[in-house]
């Protein structure tokens, strides 16, 4: 018989059945399917780490939505916010759900195009619009955000050369009680720029005011903000008839609904706190309703929700790599997927779960990524069942900002799939491999030698 290997003995706690201020801990109930399809066999097939997608959450997300809103409001149009996730698939189920596009760079535009929506159902939002972005966009007759002054008189230079009158609407921001206040984007309420570039649109005689617009930040939990910012563009849109007697056709909220992830360093989970479509519905349609509208029209309510449509949707499935002491006798476990993949790690508390039965103990846990880099924590300390190299994990709402923001970093970027409404499942973006990188580099030749 071999003489065993010495281990350190460590003393560790053991959390089963101790409870703490809620109650008794429940133990972590693993997640072996996404709408019946075994995550076991997906990652057999595609690989890990692999993103995960359900067409049916999305759609039934999108429903939710849409309904909270069209019940309470007469015309309601969203708008599919692309850099919340602008793979052509997801964007072509939001389109097909009635969703325009919402866009906010050249390249965000050219998808749109390429996704089959028309230039009058594309919103370009954003700081960032070049002569040749804004004059195609023009002429394709999409709505322009105007973001700054800039941008207003770039319009104006290129006026003589446009087959369309621009449609626009300016980016309105302002004090609504949330911190920090989004004041980089648009024009400012309450010093007046907003109101100079009304008069300044107007007084042109070239140009189509058909909106306002605000986006008043992200992950807003608390819905009252958007009342206010109703009021306050409701306010500018009356002034405007006033002094032009020209009347807007449309309000668009942005984005900023709070998805059902909790931020880190937040007491409860935000299942528990984020409202709900119906709770913002609300708050939004009773400030539409309740303002004056000039002519007593009603403005077309337009939603430019992004992050709270597509989070529940997206999965993330990979594999342990290693289970590790710190140098305190903590327990780390390192998995396949790090921060290239997950951006929002560093504000989220996600959600992760075993995908295979696991013993009843659970221990804190400090989950890493794959990266050689410090920074690199998926989760920190979270009471986590043992799981043994190669078993597989699964991490819950991902949808949003995720295969977007994700960074070639060390690794390549897996598979992402999206399981259809027949259970059917589709790779919609390729893992990417070497070629992939081959073909955007280049030798000089005077390195070329062998
Ligand atoms: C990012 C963005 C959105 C989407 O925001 P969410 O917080 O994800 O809902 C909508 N409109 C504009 C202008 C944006 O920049």
């Amino acid at each position: 018989m071999s003489k065993k290997i010495y281990e350190r003995p460590i003393l560790r706690k053991v959390v089963e059945g101790i409870p703490n201020k809620f109650g008794s801990l429940k133990r972590l109930r693993p997640v072996e399917t996404i709408d019946n399809v075994a995550i076991n066999d997906i990652i057999d097939e595609y690989g890990s780490p692999v993103f995960i997608i359900s067409e049916k959450t999305i759609r039934e997300t999108y429903k939710t939505a849409y309904c909270a809103f069209s019940t309470r409001y007469p015309k309601v149009q969203f708008a599919w916010s692309y850099k919340t996730n602008y793979l052509d698939a997801v964007c072509r189920i939001f389109h097909q759900e009635g969703s325009w596009a919402e866009v906010v760079s050249g390249f965000e535009y050219e998808k749109a195009l390429d996704n089959n929506v028309s230039g009058s159902k594309i919103i370009f939002n954003g700081p960032d619009k070049s002569d040749a972005d804004l004059t195609r966009a023009i002429n394709n007759k999409s709505l322009i955000h105007i973001d700054h002054f800039d941008e207003l008189y770039t319009i104006i230079e290129i006026l003589p050369k446009l087959k369309e009158r621009p449609q626009v609407a300016i980016r309105v921001n302002m004090d609504t009680g949330i911190i920090p206040q989004w004041d980089r984007f648009g024009f400012n309420y309450e010093n007046g720029e907003a109101w100079n570039a009304i008069n300044r649109i107007l007084t042109d005689g070239g140009i189509d005011l058909i909106g306002l617009h605000i986006h008043i930040g992200t992950y807003i939990t608390m819905s009252k903000a958007y009342s206010i910012a109703i009021e306050k563009l409701a306010a500018l849109a009356n002034k405007t008839f006033d002094r032009f007697q020209k009347s807007i056709s449309y309000i668009d909220v942005g984005g900023g609904f709070a998805s059902q992830n909790t931020l880190q360093g937040a007491y409860m989970p935000a299942t528990d706190t984020t409202p709900s479509f119906d709770d913002y519905a609300h708050a939004i349609t009773t400030a539409m309703t309740s303002v004056n509208f000039p002519n007593n029209e009603t403005p077309t309510l337009i939603l430019e929700t992004g992050r709270a449509l597509i989070d529940e949707a997206g999965w993330l499935a990979g594999s342990v790599l290693a289970n590790k002491r710190l140098a305190d006798g903590r327990r780390a476990m390192v998995i396949d997927s790090g921060i290239n993949l997950l951006f929002t790690a560093f504000w989220y508390d996600y959600e992760i779960f075993p995908v295979q039965e696991t013993s009843f103990q659970s221990e804190p846990t400090t989950i890493y990524g794959p990266l050689c880099m410090n920074i690199d924590v998926v989760r920190n300390n979270i009471d986590f069942p043992l799981l043994n190299k190669g078993d597989r994990f699964v991490i819950k709402r991902v949808g949003a900002y995720t295969m977007t923001q994700w960074m070639q970093f060390i690794t390549y970027r897996p598979n992402v799939v999206l399981i259809d409404l027949n259970g059917k499942v589709h790779v919609i973006r390729k893992e990417e491999n070497k070629e992939v990188f081959r073909i955007q580099e280049l030798v000089p030749k005077h390195l070329q030698n062998k």
